[in-house]
């Protein structure tokens, strides 16, 4: 295996899929984990891409193989990330895997090669930002604003579960730190 698991997450509205975007864009040799759902795929989803999109049988026959990394319920579809389909990627690549601090938590202790996996969070600059920018979106109502930001506030208090904290507080700044803890991580133990 050559290459390094970096799994990134942080809470909703923080900036991680554009960050995520931004680092595979400007680094061929980084390789972005596809999982397995069970959820129907939206228009110009493709199988293979966005997602492996499986039935609830097989999902369930996976997980009963031990054939993911991590999974996860998700408003009634199951949600997972393939073993076999991060292994192969391994091979040539460092994998990013975008996903949320519970599957990042499970993926850590479910890795038999926890060396290779480096454990980042992207946090807001303060919760405030992060309000006007789920706020700005204006896709929830005041209730479901509240339980988000609940929700946040118990992710980011397992920062310190995690090895690097990265504050987006301009996607320029934080795509550089990102790219600053890849380098680094991909060369460490390297004789020089
Ligand atoms: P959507 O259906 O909108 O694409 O995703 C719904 C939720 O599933 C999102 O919160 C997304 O982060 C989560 N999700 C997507 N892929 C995975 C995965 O591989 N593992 C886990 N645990 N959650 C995932």
């Amino acid at each position: 295996m050559k290459g390094k698991l970096f799994v990134i997450s942080g809470p909703s509205g923080v900036g991680k899929g554009t960050l995520v975007k931004l680092l595979l864009q400007e680094d061929s040799s980084l390789a972005l984990s596809v999982s397995c759902t069970t959820r129907a795929p939206r228009e110009g989803e493709v199988n293979g891409k966005h997602y492996f999109f499986l039935t609830r049988e097989e999902f369930l026959k996976r997980i009963n193989e031990g054939g993911f990394l991590e999974y996860d319920e998700h408003f009634g579809n199951y949600y997972g990330t393939p073993k076999a389909f991060v292994k192969e990627q391994l091979e040539n690549k460092s994998v990013i895997l975008e996903i949320d601090v519970a599957g990042a938590l499970q993926v850590k202790e479910n890795y038999r090669d926890a060396e290779g996996i480096v454990l980042i969070m992207v946090v807001p600059p303060d919760m405030q930002t992060l309000r006007q920018r789920l706020v700005g979106r204006g896709s929830e109502s005041a209730e479901e604003l509240e339980k988000r930001l609940e929700r946040v506030r118990f992710e980011i208090a397992q920062k310190n579960r995690y090895d690097y904290v990265v504050i987006n507080d301009g996607l320029e700044d934080a795509k550089r730190a990102l790219q600053n803890i890849i380098l680094q991580e991909t060369f460490r133990g390297d004789k020089v």
